[in-house]
């Protein structure tokens, strides 16, 4: 892995914050477009929010994004362009909490600071036979101080590194690879035989499941994106408008009075187009997509950051969320043609599938 053959306190950074809640195959792509486009902390500094999150787009938890690229602003104008070498000054920079002010500074500068991300949480609660739920504040604590009693003085970034190694490739959720673990002898889970009933987490609630009527809005071979408001979930981003249905509501009542509200826009609600069910850490949201058609008014930025009537080989330059990237494949435009469909016969093929789209609701 790319982010384990550098020293370079910027790269170890942005890895980490990528590989929290994401998995490692689907952060290499990404972790090696982003530092081919921002290759220094200066470079990220000086992109614009909308670049960053298009770099992101996909990735989601976007607000890790945002965080990195305001705490790269904070480094370029408060320390140089340098990420701080000392734990007490990288912490107070935007989104670096304690893992990753642990792991990028045991990493780049040999502090001796623990990381404990999910994997090493795994390993301690074993190796201890920790037996209450792992989510606990006063059992997070003593993961903390675990793990910090554990860090060598010398190579604390490589011990840190290897206990997380160790939780992800031997010390797995399931069925542990004991035999072959090096701190077999010293694991109490494994000396009392609990290690396939640690660690224990306490059920999680089940998530709520929300209906959305999201309008494809037609005017003169463009559509309508909104921003979603700074501060809001997918901040930023780029969106088909709607919102969330009412309980006895239609959904093309729903996106009708969701596109009164927001924009101020009178519409006519067209075809059904698709639906998309997208899961997020806390919520699941089903997209009900109709063709809808606006051919006059001005759009009033009532409940949005910015909204625009967009060609079609525009979207590309604009970060969308993953439900939004999958209307664009229901509009019969590949993401990865949309993404670089910026000329020649690509753009033919995409605005050609606009105006059939288009047309369904004539
Ligand atoms: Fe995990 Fe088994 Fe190693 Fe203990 S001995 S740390 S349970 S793999």
């Amino acid at each position: 892995m790319p982010w384990r053959r550098t020293r370079d306190p910027y790269a170890v950074w942005v890895s980490e914050v990528m590989l929290q809640q994401t998995q490692v195959p689907t952060a290499l792509p990404y972790y090696e477009g982003f530092m081919r486009q921002f290759p220094t902390v200066r470079a990220l500094a000086a992109a614009s929010d909308q670049a960053v999150l298009k770099a992101w787009e996909g990735l989601g938890y976007y607000r890790r994004a945002l965080h990195l690229h305001a705490a790269a602003r904070q480094v370029a104008r408060e320390h140089g362009g340098r990420v701080p070498d000392k734990p007490v000054v990288f912490r107070r920079l935007p989104g670096v909490g304690r893992y990753t002010c642990g792991a990028v500074q045991s990493i780049a500068f040999g502090r001796r600071l623990a990381a404990v991300d999910g994997n090493a949480v795994r390993v301690l609660a074993r190796w201890f036979a920790i037996t209450q739920a792992v989510t606990g504040t006063a059992v997070q604590r003593r993961l903390w101080d675990a793990a910090e009693s554990l860090v060598p003085p010398s190579a604390p970034g490589d011990w840190n590194q290897a206990v997380m190694e160790l939780g992800s490739r031997v010390c797995t959720p399931r069925a542990p690879r004991c035999p072959a673990c090096p701190v077999r002898a010293l694991c109490l889970a494994r000396a009392r035989g609990l290690q396939d009933r640690l660690p224990v987490k306490r059920k999680r609630k089940a998530i709520p499941h929300i209906e959305v009527g999201a309008g494809i809005i037609w005017r003169r071979g463009r559509v309508l994106l909104c921003q979603r408001p700074a501060g809001k979930m997918l901040a930023g981003l780029w969106e088909f408008p709607g919102g969330k249905r009412h309980p006895g509501e239609s959904i093309p009542d729903c996106i009708r009075r969701e596109l009164k509200e927001e924009c101020d826009l009178d519409i006519e609600v067209g075809e059904h187009l698709v639906d998309v069910t997208h899961t997020y850490s806390h919520l699941r949201v089903t997209l009900r997509c109709y063709h809808c058609r606006s051919p006059r008014g001005r759009v009033r930025r009532l409940a949005c950051d910015d909204a625009r009537w967009v060609r079609l080989d525009e979207i590309p330059g604009l970060p969308l969320p993953a439900a939004d990237l999958r209307i664009l494949t229901a509009l019969g435009i590949d993401r990865e043609t949309a993404r670089r469909a910026t000329r020649g016969p690509r753009r033919r093929a995409a605005n050609s599938a606009l105006r059939e789209a288009e047309n369904t609701v004539e």
